[in-house]
This record gives C-alpha cells, sequence and structure tokens, in this order.
C-alpha cells in the first residue's frame, strides 16, 4: 500500500528538521515509540521522508515496555515497524513499581524512560534519539513549568546532551495534536491502549485542560502562550529575591 501523508504534514516536519538542522546525512537515529499515536506519526513521517530522498538515515524504533498492570503487547507495533521497513526493538523494564506513590510519577517516570532510552542508543551506536514531541506538548510544557515549578522553560526542538554525547530531536514540534490525531485515517495501524493508570491525571493533563478552556475559541490564546516561549520576546522580570522567603511559600508570616 502506498504510503502518504497530506502535504501539510510533510511540509512541516521538513520545516523543522531544516529551521533547527535535526537531520544529517547518514545519521543513525532511534525512534522512541510508546505504541501510541504521537509516535506512530514519527516513524509514519520519518519513513516517508527517508522514502521521498528528503532525509537519509538509518531509523530504527526502541519501544519500551514500563511494567505497569497491563502489558503491552509488542506484536501489533513489529508489524507497523517492518511494513516500514524500520528495525523495532524492545525492552521491558519495571519502571511502574519505581513510580508509583511518586507525588509526581509522571516526572519520574519520563527520567527513568529517558535514562534506558539514552543508554541504549549510546550502546548501539546511535548519533541521535528522536522524540515524538508536538507543538502543544512544547506550550504545555512551557506553562506546566511556570506553574509546577516555578520555571520559565520548555524542552527545545534540539538538545546535544553532553555527558552521552547524544543529540534528541522533536521532528513534530510543528504539529498541532489535533493534525496528530487526524493523521490516524493515513496509517494502517491501531494507537496501542493506554496502560497506565496515571494517564489522564497527571500535571500535565491539568494544564492541557486549563489552555482548552482558557482558550476555547479565542486561538489567540495558545498563539500567544506559543509566542511567549520563543527567544526574543519582550520580557520584564522582576531582580532576583533577595531574603529567600517566597511569597505564598508555607513560611510566609500571614498579616
Ligand atoms: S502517564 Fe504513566 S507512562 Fe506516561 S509519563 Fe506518566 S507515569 Fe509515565
Amino acid at each position: 500500500m502506498k504510503r502518504r501523508l497530506p502535504r501539510v504534514y510533510n511540509r512541516k516536519m521538513i520545516r523543522a528538521i531544516k529551521e533547527f538542522d535535526l537531520i544529517n546525512p547518514g545519521d543513525r537515529i532511534l525512534i522512541g515509540f510508546s505504541g501510541g499515536k504521537d509516535s506512530a506519526l514519527l516513524l509514519y513521517g520519518l519513513a516517508i521522508l527517508r522514502e521521498h530522498g528528503i532525509i537519509h538515515a538509518d531509523l530504527e524504533a526502541l519501544t519500551i515496555d514500563l511494567g505497569f498492570m497491563r502489558p503491552l503487547d509488542p506484536e501489533p507495533l513489529a508489524k507497523f515497524c517492518a511494513g516500514l521497513g524500520i528495525k523495532f526493538n524492545y525492552l521491558k523494564k519495571n519502571i511502574a513499581s519505581v513510580v508509583q506513590n511518586e507525588d509526581n510519577p509522571c516526572a519520574r517516570c519520563a527520567h527513568f524512560r529517558r535514562g534506558v532510552m539514552n543508554n541504549f542508543a549510546k550502546e548501539k551506536g546511535f548519533q541521535k534519539v528522536a522524540l515524538a514531541h508536538h507543538h502543544d506538548d512544547a506550550v504545555e510544557t512551557f506553562l506546566m513549568s511556570i506553574i509546577y515549578s516555578g520555571q520559565i522553560k520548555t524542552f527545545l526542538p534540539k538538545t546535544y546532551l553532553e555527558r552521552s554525547g547524544l543529540t534528541v530531536i522533536r521532528p513534530l514540534v510543528y504539529l498541532r495534536e489535533e493534525e496528530v490525531l487526524k493523521a490516524q485515517e493515513f496509517y494502517d495501524y491501531t494507537p496501542a491502549p493506554k496502560v497506565c493508570p496515571y494517564d489522564g491525571n497527571s500535571y500535565r493533563q491539568k494544564t492541557k485542560e486549563l489552555i482548552r478552556e482558557l482558550t476555547g475559541d479565542r486561538r489567540w490564546v495558545y498563539a500567544n502562550l506559543a509566542a511567549a516561549m520563543r527567544e526574543g520576546r519582550p520580557s520584564e522580570l522582576w531582580p532576583p529575591e533577595k531574603t529567600g522567603l517566597k511569597v505564598g511559600s508555607k513560611d510566609e508570616t500571614p498579616v
């Protein structure tokens, strides 16, 4: 069956690849494949770009079973990768037992998953790790970071990791989540059911809902948040605190 995606998808991926210099000829790239819709599109999109000679890279996928109660069935994932001509790798880990009862299980889970992925990539001689974060993920991370950790930051389209020598790339950063959802009609694969009990109950989910509520039909709210995460935007911040006592902290004396 001929693989295809509407032109807008290819344009947005190529824009990210060119603008952030994500992929160079001869790169060996390990793609994080959770089995969900985001990483399925990343695999599919990169396979199409490779087929059309737009990128020249060796692509492999890695799925990490995190060890939740409902195990992940790797069969359909392996079949999807085989159809795209991408080697499928699969690791079983017990990250679930480490993160349960944590205050913020997702942050710990992401940390461990990154470790497993990067170690595997390094051992097998990959230069790059591709992750399927899209534009909504970046905006949510930006707001989530302000609300839950008091820092103005989000992930970058491309990050060089000094310690491992790997480069993390995110070719879907210009795609909106609604486009990622719609893309499912173009490939022959049903995203794996969610197996994590924290899914839909995370800080990210709360932030997603907040953005949705604030945006409604005012799409400029989302656009303003996205604009604010770019370098060079006007910004006026207070000077650093001198006393160490944070307003709103539990140590603050009530008036
Ligand atoms: S929702 Fe579950 S799988 Fe996803 S980051 Fe959180 S703990 Fe990990």
